[in-house]
Order: structure tokens, then C-alpha cells, then sequence
């Protein structure tokens, strides 16, 4: 027999503030430095490109920064999300460990990239900026930047990876419905496009060149200003709505978990959930393991080097230490776009240097694989980001089985797989391949890493 067992928050727990990790690390960051002088970042360095309320946000040691009024009544619409506990999943698997996910699908953009989108373009609308520029990888942050902008007024321009942006159209049409403009990047409206161009004509596009596109548009522009997914600072925090409201409703379940688990590509997901429990456990309370799951093809944090590196591929970035595989680095296609970059969250990245947070790294088709088995006993069935999380879970279940033990695992299922399907066909077709990263092509690309005395 099926068995469902769902945890819901009443509305009024919908969290009052976001958490901010920086409060509690044992060593501070290192600052982001300047691109062309090498300095540490003002203010003023980054006025250009987001509004004051974000730039401080950025820089905050405040453990607890209130969330607004108008961004919380958004939220309502899919907030607090629910918890599951996968008891399906664990008959199938036949564990004693408890798997519980936090499901942030619910979300109208069916992600949880939502939770930092209506943040920024809130407070992009209140310093009366009129547009937004971003890039997006398979389309997920920048439907979730337009359904955010649609509620804020705010005009959106979307740099989107060339090769996604014919390979997955539906998100587009998404993007266009909720009124954001969408072009296949690298274009020709940019200097950093057009270098692109110059370069290699036939340019299937990356994450890194769409964010010079965006950041370009930004700093060109009096009206605009740029909006990132994931990555910096105020994003993650951002994300902390979802581990409070896990903490919650672990509490309801009466448990704790043993290990937390996220995918990570930017980090901001994994962070979200991870850095309430983590937290807790930097300020001497109960610790868990956290685990950050990346995909083989593109091992930011298992096989990067923790450096100072640009965000993009034109250098117009701030510098930031962390995991990378170089800026110039091409991940080999695989499915999960949102994966596909080639930094990791410079608090996630410090996180792992201080023993805080265990990457691993898992290849698409046991990732799939997983998503599958959990599809099949769940009914919901992941995005092909969020199967990383799943796998994880998964082998941390068959772990507990073969050592019996009662383990207690919570992931984050970030998003759901209906605009992503043609993933599933190509996994059931046999013709998804475990590739690896090109080692020689990733030593060329961290000699190309900026030299910081
Ligand atoms: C974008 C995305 C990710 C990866 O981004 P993070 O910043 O690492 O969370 C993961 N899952 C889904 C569903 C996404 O859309």
C-alpha cells in the first residue's frame, strides 16, 4: 500500500527572515576583488550593476535580514513548500534509513530560483530601476527572473546559451509569456557577443559569455540593472527561506536530519537548505553532513582549484575565490544546464575548504536513473538538476541499509522535469553519455586562472 506523509506550514510560518551564513563562519571571506586593478571591491565598484539594498546585503555580517512585506505576500503564492517524507521510496529500496525532501517545485517557474528572483527584482523596483538583464543556461532563472519582474513592473532582457535556446524552446515561450525578451547568445548586440562571434562564429554559447553579455548590457545602461541566479551572496541568503522552513517541519516529524543534500551548479539551492543546519551547528549546536552534489562532466568543487577566477568569459566581472575549472573552461554538453558553470558559490567553496560541506560528484545516467526509481515510488518526477540530489540520497539510503543503520536524510528537490522531458527520452533511449571533463583542456583553462599576489 501507498503511503503519503506530508509536512505543510501554516502560512503564518512563513519565515520573517533570511539567514545569513556570513554571521557564524569561523574565517571570514575573502573580499571580491576589482577586474582591472586587482583591489578589493567598494560599493561604488558595484553600484553599476545592482541596487544599494543588494550590495549590502552582499557584504552583511548580520546573522538575520528581514524579508519585506511585498516580497513575503509573493511568496505566499507557493510558500511555505512542502516536506515529504519518501516512505514509498524507502519500501522500494527496502532502508531503514528516513528520506525526507523538501520540494521546491511548487513554485510558479517550477524551481527554486523564484525565492531569490522576486527578492532582487523587488528591490531593483523599489531604487526605481526599469530593466533587468540576465543570462540563463536551460531557461529555468530566466523564466523565474520574468514570472518575478511580471509582479514588479520590470522590463527583462534575457541572454539565453545558444544551444539551449533551440534545444529547449518551451522555456522561451515561458520567458516570452510572462513579457521578458529572450535572444540566443552570443549575439551581436554586445561587444562581448560580437568578440565571441569574431572569434568562433558557430559559438553554441556558455554561461560565462551570456553573463558578459548581461553584465555588459547593465553597465551601459543607466536603466538597467543585471540580476544573477545564483553564485554571490544575497542569492543564496536568499535561498534560506527553504532550510528554515525544513527546520520546521523536521521539527514536526520530530526528527533531525543526519545529512542534508542539494545539487549544486551555482550552489544556491544546496545552500538554502544546507546553511540554516549548518549554521546551527557553527554556533555549537547539533551538526549535520552536508553534501553539495555536482555532475562528473563539470566537478567545480571535486576537481577545480579554490582560486580567485572571473565569473565570465570577458573578464568583466568581479573576481571572487572559489572552486573553478577556469573561466575559460568548456563543460562537455550533458542535461542538467543548470549545472553547466564553471564556479561554485564562493560561500559554498569556503564552506568545503573549512570541512563544512562534502562535495561529491555523480555522472547524468545514475543520476537519471535515480530520478526515475524516485518518479516511480514518488510520483513527482525531478528536474534533471535535482536527480543529483536524488542519486546522493539514494546511495546514502543503500549505505544505511548495508550497514543498518537508522539514518535520517533530507535533499532538496529543487525543481520538477515536465519542461525537460526530452531528457527522459534521451535517457530511456540509451543515448545519454557519461562523459568526463577533458583533463588536459582543464589544465589549460586553470593556467588561464588571473595571477593574484
Ligand atoms: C538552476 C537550477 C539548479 C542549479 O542551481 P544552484 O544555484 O546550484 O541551485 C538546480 N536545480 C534546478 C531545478 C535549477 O533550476
Amino acid at each position: 500500500m501507498s503511503e503519503t506523509v506530508k509536512y505543510l506550514l501554516d502560512e503564518s510560518r512563513l519565515p520573517k527572515f533570511w539567514y545569513n551564513i556570513a554571521a557564524d563562519l569561523p574565517k571570514p571571506m575573502d573580499p571580491p576583488l576589482h577586474p582591472g586593478t586587482g583591489q578589493p571591491l567598494g560599493p561604488d565598484d558595484l553600484a553599476p550593476l545592482f541596487p544599494m539594498a543588494l550590495i549590502a546585503q552582499e557584504v552583511s555580517t548580520e546573522r538575520e535580514i528581514e524579508i519585506p512585506d511585498p516580497v513575503r505576500e509573493v511568496y505566499r503564492l507557493w510558500r511555505p513548500s512542502p516536506l515529504y517524507r519518501a516512505r514509498n521510496l524507502e519500501k522500494a529500496l527496502d532502508t531503514p534509513a528516513h528520506i525526507y525532501y523538501k520540494y521546491e517545485g511548487v513554485s510558479p517557474s517550477g524551481s527554486h530560483k523564484p525565492n531569490t528572483a522576486v527578492a532582487q527584482a523587488f528591490y531593483n523596483a523599489q531604487e526605481g530601476v526599469k530593466k533587468l538583464s540576465t543570462e540563463t543556461g536551460a531557461g529555468q532563472w530566466g523564466s523565474s527572473l520574468a514570472f518575478a519582474s511580471a509582479h514588479f513592473g520590470l522590463e527583462v532582457l534575457v541572454y539565453m546559451v545558444k544551444v539551449s535556446y533551440h534545444q529547449k524552446p518551451y522555456r522561451r515561450v515561458l520567458m516570452e509569456t510572462y513579457g521578458a525578451k529572450c535572444l540566443a547568445s552570443p549575439t551581436d548586440t554586445t561587444n562581448a557577443g560580437r568578440a565571441v562571434l569574431e572569434r568562433d562564429p558557430d559559438s553554441p554559447g556558455s554561461l560565462g559569455i551570456a553573463i558578459s553579455e548581461a553584465v555588459e548590457v547593465a553597465a551601459t545602461h543607466d536603466d538597467t540593472k543585471y540580476a544573477l541566479g545564483s553564485v554571490l551572496n544575497h542569492v543564496l541568503l536568499h535561498q534560506t527561506v527553504i532550510g528554515q522552513e525544513a527546520m520546521a517541519q523536521m521539527e514536526m516529524a520530530g526528527e533531525y536530519p543526519d545529512v542534508v543534500i542539494g545539487c549544486a551548479g551555482g550552489g544556491s539551492n544546496f545552500a538554502g537548505l544546507a546553511f540554516p543546519f549548518i549554521g546551527e551547528g557553527l554556533r555549537g549546536g547539533r551538526k549535520v553532513r552536508a553534501v553539495a552534489v555536482e555532475p562528473a562532466a563539470c566537478p567545480t568543487m571535486t576537481r577545480g582549484r579554490y582560486a580567485y577566477d572571473f565569473g565570465d568569459t570577458e573578464h568583466l566581472t568581479p573576481l571572487v575565490k572559489m572552486h573553478t575549472l577556469g573561466h575559460t573552461f568548456m563543460p562537455p554538453g550533458f542535461h542538467a544546464g543548470g549545472l553547466r558553470y564553471h564556479g561554485m558559490a564562493p560561500l559554498v567553496s569556503h564552506l568545503v575548504e573549512l570541512g563544512e560541506v562534502t562535495p561529491v560528484a555523480v555522472h547524468q545516467n545514475p543520476s537519471f536513473e535515480a530520478g526515475v526509481t524516485f518518479a516511480r515510488a514518488e510520483g513527482i518526477v525531478p528536474a534533471p538538476e535535482s536527480t543529483h540530489a536524488v542519486r546522493a540520497a539514494i546511495d546514502e539510503a543503500l549505505d544505511a541499509r548495508e550497514k543498518g543503520e537508522a539514518r535520517v536524510i533530507l535533499f532538496n528537490l529543487s525543481g520538477h522535469g515536465f519542461l525537460d522531458l526530452s531528457a527522459y527520452e534521451d535517457y530511456f533511449a540509451g543515448r545519454l553519455e557519461d562523459r568526463d571533463y577533458d583533463p588536459e583542456a582543464l589544465e589549460e583553462a586553470l593556467k588561464a586562472l588571473p595571477e593574484i599576489s
